[in-house]
């Protein structure tokens, strides 16, 4: 499901800002995030904030609240039967499990590992962060693609929200030693500007995933759009 907002649209010039939130199902708080962005944005227009109304009239919003729906139903549905909250990140498709029989918890695909720029296959089935037999197994990073080519003309910008930790994290991710500034030095001073504008805890680490989770995330969706 894709929420599209827009305040103006006799103007047919605007490009979208797109939001996307739980990639990662257990990152329950990265639904909110971007469904609170539009909140507010449209809480602005109906109480005549210029500031909103500006932001409303520049741009169109495009929110998929939850990119990991089976993750996301599988933690409600054990949520209502036992009260607990489990940490399931990854999608429901077991198809590639073989013997392995995984765990709730560690079952399916990462699908934040399975977009197709820099993908790897190093993790087992029953990893966190599995990426599937091959890019773009998944029906929810094919989606994704479909959506992506579908507004290439249109969206000039994307938000992946996750919750993982405080952390400011721009593409590459698949590369240890970040090429971003070489290769895209226009992507990389918004990212900058982003970074200088906002007022993030003091704690927020900021780069790439190396440089951030610690780790290098291949066939990562950051990756893919900016590429
Ligand atoms: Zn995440």
């Amino acid at each position: 499901m894709m929420l599209k907002i827009d305040a103006t649209p006799q103007n047919l010039d605007k490009k979208a800002i797109l939001m996307t939130g739980a990639h990662h199902s257990r990152e329950l708080v990265s639904v909110q995030m971007p469904l609170y962005t539009i909140l507010d944005l449209l809480h602005g227009l109906v109480h005549g904030d210029p500031e909103k109304i500006a932001l409303l009239e520049q741009n169109k919003y495009f929110v998929i609240p939850v990119v990991n729906v089976d993750g996301f139903y599988t933690i409600y549905e054990q949520y209502m039967k036992t009260g607990e909250l489990i940490l399931k990140r990854k999608n429901n498709d077991r198809s590639n499990e073989g013997d392995a029989n995984c765990p709730l918890q560690t079952q399916g695909v990462d699908i934040n590992r399975n977009y197709g720029y820099l993908w790897g296959n190093e993790e087992g089935p029953c990893s966190e962060s599995y990426p599937g037999p091959h890019a773009f197994s998944e029906p929810e990073s094919k989606a994704m693609r479909s959506m992506l080519y579908k507004y290439q003309d249109t969206i000039k910008m994307v938000y992946n929200f996750h919750a993982f930790g405080p952390m400011y994290v721009w593409p590459y991710n698949g590369q240890l030693d970040n090429q971003l500034e070489e290769e895209n030095p226009d992507a990389q001073a918004i990212f900058n500007e982003i970074w200088d504008g906002a007022s993030f805890p003091s704690t927020t680490l900021r780069g790439n995933a190396i440089k951030t989770v610690g780790y290098k995330a291949d066939g990562e969706c950051n990756d893919y759009i900016m590429k």
